[in-house]
């Protein structure tokens, strides 16, 4: 067939594949589509990283692994499992914990939710499921945490069922695959994914279908530059055919997040330090020093009169340590952090909601939001030096 015949031909398709719904499982002959799982499914049992919850596909191990990598790479998550595992090594030791155990092994990793979700699911867990993870879709999808992606992951990866699962690098690779140039958040784009991500399942093979299109996604279909040359369904692939790779799929312009300004206060008195622990927002169950919405010019000055007007001591200043930046999910927070001393805590110094005296010692102990944990580590460094 000469080039420009071949060309027309595939424009049909992409043409097709853009407008149909459930385009592709009717359209794609069933060889091409043999051909493509064949593909994926040896170049995965080839190439798969050696990962510890692909060591028995147990379901707690895979439930853990999937709650962790929502949101943070597999690299940053290897740690974190670890220790998890090695600290609450069972559904029922999960249930039991303490929250503060849980969220110091969850500390840095994030959208603490997550660790929430899952110290509620474990203890659901226990008193409906005898401390076993259910293996039907319906009863998992009534754990809190776990949604469409979650389950389709656990009952594919541990239990073996033909689920489909759409993740980021799922919707890279489907999005070039198909050439499908759509916005890949909108419900449209995500209707069809699913779609076509359910009819593409070999039967049987779910486990290493699914895990295929994500390793493919993680190692191979990068976002910027992907490595055609090595891909297994490069054959396969129309944006590769059609050379649009870097424009599919395609790129949403995100909400800049909203600029804050906070004083933070690292007020230590008689080898104690002022922490509050949230009970509710952002942060609650973490550990955080006392902070201050402020104006950019004299972050000091209002602290001190957010203070006065408190009716609180006076502090006196000993240092202000540089200012640090954190990215929240919709906020961006310039911290400006204030080492201060108080000569001794007076009877009349009243603790407020969420406050309390920590012994400095056992700051380590704690879980604390990312951003503080960093301050605190300054204020460990300092008290090491005070006292040398
Ligand atoms: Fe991704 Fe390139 Fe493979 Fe297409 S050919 S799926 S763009 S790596």
């Amino acid at each position: 067939m000469p080039d420009e015949h071949i060309d027309q031909y595939l424009d049909f398709f992409s043409l097709f594949f853009l407008l149909s719904d459930s385009f592709v499982s009717q359209k794609m002959l069933p060889i091409e589509l043999s051909q493509l799982q064949n593909a994926l499914l040896n170049w995965f049992a080839e190439h798969q990283r050696d990962l510890p919850w692909r060591k028995n596909y147990k379901a707690y191990g895979v439930w853990i692994s999937e709650m962790m990598l929502q949101q943070t790479r597999v690299a940053t998550v290897l740690d974190y499992y670890d220790r998890w595992m090695r600290a609450l090594p069972s559904i029922p030791s999960v249930a039991t914990a303490e929250e503060g155990t849980i969220f110091k092994l969850w500390e840095g990793l994030g959208y603490y939710a997550r660790a929430r979700n899952i110290h509620r699911a474990a203890k659901q867990i226990c008193e409906q499921h005898a401390g076993e993870f259910p293996n039907d879709y319906e009863a998992i999808r009534q754990l809190p945490g776990i949604g469409p992606y979650t389950a389709g992951a656990i009952t594919s990866i541990a239990f073996e069922q033909d689920r489909p699962i759409v993740d980021g690098n799922v919707i890279r690779v489907l999005c070039r695959l198909l050439n499908l140039d759509a916005d890949p958040k909108a419900g449209s784009t995500q209707k069809k994914l699913w779609q076509v991500a359910t009819d593409w399942l070999p039967k049987g093979r779910a486990r290493n279908f699914n895990q295929g299109l994500m390793e493919l996604g993680a190692t191979v279909c990068y976002i910027q530059q992907p490595s055609c040359l090595l891909c297994p369904i490069q054959p396969h692939c129309q944006a590769y055919i059609h050379q649009t790779t870097a424009k599919i799929p395609r790129r949403v312009q995100r909400k800049a997040p909203t600029p804050v300004t906070k004083a933070v206060l690292v007020l230590v008195c008689e080898n104690k330090v002022l922490l509050r622990r949230p009970e509710q927002g952002l942060m609650q169950g973490l550990w955080a020093f006392p902070e201050t919405l402020v104006k950019e010019e004299e972050p000091l000055v209002e602290l001190q009169a957010e203070w006065q007007r408190r009716n609180r001591p006076n502090f006196q200043l000993q240092t202000n340590w540089p200012t640090l930046t954190h990215v929240y999910t919709t906020f961006l927070a310039t911290l400006h952090p204030f080492y201060c001393t108080l000569t001794s805590i007076q009877d009349d110094f009243t603790l407020e909601a969420e406050e309390q005296w920590h012994p400095l010692p056992s700051l380590q102990k704690l879980a604390m939001a990312k951003a503080h944990g960093r301050l605190r580590q300054s204020l460990l460094n300092q008290n090491d030096q005070d006292s040398s």
